[in-house]
């Protein structure tokens, strides 16, 4: 609403974190399997993390921070921990080059409207990003030398 429409992702996301219904996108039956995986390895995130977390204490993190609209740091924690995974799941199914090829992407939903500027500083968006790559990189072994 305060987004003027911006906010579709966030307000999708929303419900799989607040109502344990797991959310897909229009687009999910013309989705490849291999995409749907992907996505499921980041809503299952959101799942364990209401188990561990509760439903009282996951939604006071989740939507109070909706006000102020521009600094919602606990939502956008919850968020980087299941992007975390959508990287995990992208380099074992399409390599780790996929998986860096999304930094613009879910920079994007960071700072910008999608989530209501969840998190709009994009310097640590991309030390999040680096460091979660660098995990990333380990688990699939260095890269060898030609
Ligand atoms: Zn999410």
């Amino acid at each position: 609403m305060i987004t003027l429409g911006g906010q579709r992702v966030y307000l999708t996301r929303y419900h799989t974190v607040l109502f344990g219904t797991l959310w897909v996108p229009d687009a999910w039956d013309a989705m490849t399997d291999d995409d749907k995986y992907v996505l499921l390895r980041h809503e299952r995130v959101h799942l364990r993390q209401r188990a561990r977390m509760g439903d009282a204490a996951m939604s006071f993190v989740y939507l109070v921070p909706f006000f102020p609209l521009f600094l919602a740091y606990g939502r956008a924690r919850i968020e980087w921990e299941a992007y975390v995974e959508t990287l995990r799941a992208t380099a074992e199914v399409y390599g780790v080059d996929a998986a860096e090829g999304l930094r613009g992407h879910i920079k994007r939903r960071f700072v910008g409207p999608e989530y209501g500027w969840m998190w709009p500083f994009p310097r640590a968006i991309d030390r999040w990003f680096d460091e979660a790559m660098a995990d990333v990189r380990a688990e699939h072994g260095a890269p060898r030398p030609r």
